[in-house]
């Protein structure tokens, strides 16, 4: 996976994401960055990037042509490795009106082989270069930040763990909360005990059958609990689960009356 970002903050970029996990993909390879600074790219004499909008209204605008050269430069440089013929990548404009991303997105996204990220500042970008450039409008939630550069973070985290060899345990990508609608069981470390609170049982019989039936248990009371929303989506989809809990029920009801008859003849 390639990341491209388009930014008047580059070095916010590459401190975030030069870090653990991320970090250490970065220096295997599993992960690339390419930050562009956008101001290296404006005509102006002065090195400005904004201006105000027409039509007034409070705060400056990035203006189009830093943008729209930058970006240019990118995918000029994307298609001396791939050749003049290769897709034109994605271009993911982080912005606070876009559709708020989720692990399905992200999984999806890490499919692709580049991605380029625009990351806005002050009022946002000029609407004409979006309209050129831009394919995916993504927020990270209903609230407005100064900058895009935390959010393509964000994006670029989530991916990253979705790109195989960038987690040590691959498993650990696929059992994680919204992997499934389900959010994750809890889970315990040493020591057994801790202010006289007790790993459960179960965990410690090596069983793993049973640990899993366990696990999912957890899953599904603590997704109840604290996302009612997601937990409707997983039983809707499930339906066949809750039928096979309850033969298992009736089953062991049933064998149990048995066993207490024997008893009593
Ligand atoms: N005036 C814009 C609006 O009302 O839609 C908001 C501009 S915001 C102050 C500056 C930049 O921060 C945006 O261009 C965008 O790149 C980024 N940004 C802010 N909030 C965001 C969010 N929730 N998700 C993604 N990007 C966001």
């Amino acid at each position: 996976m390639n990341f491209h970002v388009l930014t008047l903050f580059p070095e916010m970029i590459e401190q975030g994401l030069h870090t653990s996990i991320t970090g250490r993909s970065l220096e295997k390879g599993t992960i690339t960055l390419h930050t562009v600074n956008i101001r290296n790219y404006t005509v102006n004499k002065h090195k400005k990037v904004d201006d105000y909008p027409y039509g007034g209204g409070a705060g400056m605008l990035m203006q189009a042509q830093p943008v729209y050269d930058a970006y240019r430069a990118v995918v000029e440089k994307i298609s001396e490795r791939k050749g003049e013929n290769s897709k034109v990548p994605r271009v993911i404009y982080l912005t606070p009106q876009g559709r708020v991303f989720n692990q399905s997105m992200a999984r999806e996204l890490a499919g692709e082989e580049d991605l380029i990220f625009l990351c806005g500042h002050y009022e946002g970008i000029d609407e004409r270069v979006l309209e050129e450039i831009v394919t995916d409008n993504i927020s990270i939630g209903d609230y407005v930040l100064t900058g895009g550069e935390l959010p393509a973070l964000v994006l670029m985290d989530a991916i990253s763990r979705m790109v195989p060899g960038v987690l040590g345990n691959q498993e650990s990508g696929d059992t994680e909360s919204h992997s499934n609608y389900l959010l994750e069981y809890p889970q315990y470390s040493r020591p057994e005990i801790w202010h006289d609170k007790k790993v459960p049982e179960i965990l410690l019989s090596g069983d793993h059958a049973k640990v899993e039936e366990w696990r999912l248990e957890r899953s599904l009371e603590k997704t109840q609990k604290l996302r009612p929303d997601l937990y409707q989506k997983w039983v809707s989809e499930n339906e066949e689960y809750f039928i096979r809990k309850k033969n298992r029920e009736e089953r062991k009801k049933r064998n149990e009356r048995k066993k207490e008859k024997k008893l009593v003849f």
